[in-house]
């Protein structure tokens, strides 16, 4: 599958002024995109600039996990909502978005972890999530291969999947762009700028040279999101962190769900193609650097620490060749929550950004969430609890997200 002109492109001819400019053509800001041109039923002008080609930043470059088991309640019905989309986005998207439900095994190895999983597995009872507690013996019916001696409890839930990342991020363009967006990559913004006269727009300033004025701005660019918003003074507390993944040799497909063990923040999936997928929670050196400054390369240190712990829990991988190691930049929220909604000072600029490691499950129902604000003025709690300016109010507690993987 290539990337046409349909998805975007390049030349694409940009208004002078746009209703709405998402900055960023990751999976956040394009299925906003599509989801603004379809429930405005394509009134609104929407303008969608990145900087590079669409699958450059994390959307292109993650495991493609899909989970509702959460700790949180709010993230629980959010993912219930999201996988129900994703259900239908095949379809809706005219794409395969290869969606295949083999559910996610939690193994927990301590006390600690061992009350986490049974603290979810009664909220998602309670919220009609599918989670079982399950014992070692019965995880190891799931997945015969694993090694569970020191497991004392884990979770499933068959309803979580995995999907082909790159499939959803085109689709989402394709599907805006024939609704009437303008995609435009290998275009970067560089500056933007309050609009003068009192108005509560902005004009954004290009790489290219051009301009181009907006009511709405969308700051959808993940990691780099640090970067423009200095442009205008504003300071949030997230933070770039790279995170590396490795994919295997084609092996006979024998795993059905992704394995995560919260011991060392290993998760595993099989890909429809056959390969193991895998990511293992790295220390954070290097990122309490210039939080502009993003490093993607790839590291001896994780391939050691990945072999070590896929191993222990799954012995035959031993014999596994690592084809493929790469990374991606995770944007890290403080708390865990992701950053989302009216800046403080800026109303009209909206900030989707701070989603960590779980960016892409959350873009459908994200993208909905937010489009649905702007196109029907409808609320959502989220809107209040994950705002940009929670970090200064006075009862802001820090807590957010406990189940952060990798
Ligand atoms: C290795 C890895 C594994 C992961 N696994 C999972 C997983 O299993 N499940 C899950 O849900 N999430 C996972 N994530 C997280 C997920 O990928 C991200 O949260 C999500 O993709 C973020 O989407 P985004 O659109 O916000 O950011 P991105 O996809 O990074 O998009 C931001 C875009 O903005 C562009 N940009 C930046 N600056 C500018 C500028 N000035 N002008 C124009 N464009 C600009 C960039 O080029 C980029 O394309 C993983 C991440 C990594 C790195």
């Amino acid at each position: 599958m290539t990337v046409t002109n349909e998805m975007g492109s390049a030349d694409a001819a940009l208004p002078q002024r746009a209703d709405v400019v998402i900055v960023g053509g990751g999976v956040m800001g394009l299925s906003t995109a599509y989801q603004l041109m379809r429930l405005s039923k394509g009134r609104l002008k929407v303008v969608v600039i990145e900087r590079s080609y669409l699958v450059s930043g994390a959307s292109g470059r993650n495991g493609g996990g899909v989970r509702m088991q959460w700790a949180d309640r709010q993230n629980v019905e959010l993912m219930m909502r999201s996988i129900d989309i994703c259900k239908g986005l095949a379809q809706e998207l005219g794409i395969n978005t290869w969606f295949r439900q083999g559910g996610y095994l939690f193994l927990a190895r301590t006390p600690q972890a061992e009350a986490q999983l049974e603290r979810n597995a009664e909220l998602h009872h309670h919220v009609g999530a599918p989670t079982r507690l399950l014992s070692p013996e019965a995880a190891r019916e799931i997945v015969p291969q694993l090694d569970v001696t020191d497991v004392r409890v884990a979770t499933y839930n068959p309803d979580d999947a995995v999907v082909f990342p790159w499939a959803f991020v085109w689709g989402y363009a394709a599907q805006a762009v024939k609704r009437g967006a303008v995609v435009r990559t290998h275009t970067s913004v560089e500056r933007i700028e309050p609009e003068p006269g009192g108005r509560d727009g902005f004009a954004l300033h290009l790489s290219t040279g051009e301009s181009i004025e907006a009511d709405t701005v969308i700051n959808a660019t993940g990691a780099w999101s640090v970067g423009l918003n200095r442009s205008l003074g504003i300071e949030l507390p997230n933070h770039p962190h790279r995170h590396e993944i490795m994919s295997s040799e084609p092996l006979k497909p024998f795993l059905d769900p992704l394995v995560v063990d919260l011991a060392c923040g290993l998760y595993f999936s099989q890909s429809t193609r056959g390969e193991i997928v895998a990511g293992v929670s790295m220390p954070s050196e290097g990122d309490d650097a210039d939080p502009t400054e993003i490093n993607l390369g790839s590291s001896m240190l994780f391939l050691g620490r990945l072999s070590r712990a896929l191993c222990r829990v799954m012995p035959i991988a031993r014999s596994l060749k690592v084809l493929r190691q790469w990374s991606g930049p995770y944007d890290v929220s403080p708390d865990g929550d992701a950053i989302l909604g009216r800046t403080p000072g800026f109303p009209n600029l909206i900030q989707m950004c701070g989603f960590t490691g779980h960016g892409f499950m959350m873009a459908p129902v994200v993208g909905e969430l937010v489009a649905r604000n702007l196109v029907q003025g409808k609320d959502h709690p989220v809107l209040s609890r994950w705002s940009p300016g929670r970090f200064d109010d006075p009862s802001y507690t820090g807590r957010g997200e406990t189940m952060i993987i990798g």
